[in-house]
C-alpha cells in the first residue's frame, strides 16, 4: 500500500469514485463534498503541491485544468460556473501533500473565502 493516499487512488489500490481521466491526470469525487459538485483533480504521479506541478512543466498543469473543465461540463455546471482551487501549504489549508485541484460548483460560492 503506498504511503500517499492520492497515489493509492491514482493506482487503483485505494477505492475512489473516479469520474474522468486522461493520460496523466484523474478526477474523482471528494469524500466530504462542500458543494453539489466537489471533485478533485490530481496528477497520477506524485507532486507535493501546485508549485511542483508547475515546475514539472510539459503541460501537466494545463492537463489538470482541461480535465477539470471537461468534468464541469459533464456535471452540467460548465455554463453556471465553478471554482477551481489549489490549496497550498499551511495557510492555504492543504491537508493532503499530493497536488490536487478542487472543482466546486452547483451553487453560488461565497467570496472572499474563509
Ligand atoms: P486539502 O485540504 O486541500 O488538502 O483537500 C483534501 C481533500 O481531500 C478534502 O476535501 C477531503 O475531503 C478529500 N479527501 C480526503 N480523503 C479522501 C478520499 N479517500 N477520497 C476522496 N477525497 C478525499
Ligand atoms: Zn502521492
Amino acid at each position: 500500500m503506498p504511503d500517499c493516499l492520492f497515489c493509492g487512488i491514482a493506482s487503483g489500490q485505494i477505492p475512489a469514485k473516479a469520474v474522468r481521466e486522461n493520460s496523466r491526470t484523474i478526477a474523482f469525487r471528494d469524500i466530504n463534498p462542500q458543494a453539489p459538485t466537489h471533485i478533485l483533480v490530481i496528477p497520477k504521479e506524485h507532486y507535493a503541491d501546485v508549485a511542483a506541478v508547475a515546475q514539472a512543466g510539459a503541460g501537466l498543469l494545463d492537463e489538470m485544468a482541461s480535465l477539470a473543465h471537461q468534468v464541469a461540463v459533464d456535471e452540467g455546471i460548465g455554463g453556471s460556473g465553478y471554482r477551481l482551487v489549489f490549496n497550498s501549504g499551511r495557510h492555504g489549508g492543504q491537508d493532503i501533500p499530493h497536488a490536487h485541484a478542487h472543482l466546486l460548483g452547483g451553487r453560488p460560492l461565497g467570496w472572499p473565502p474563509g
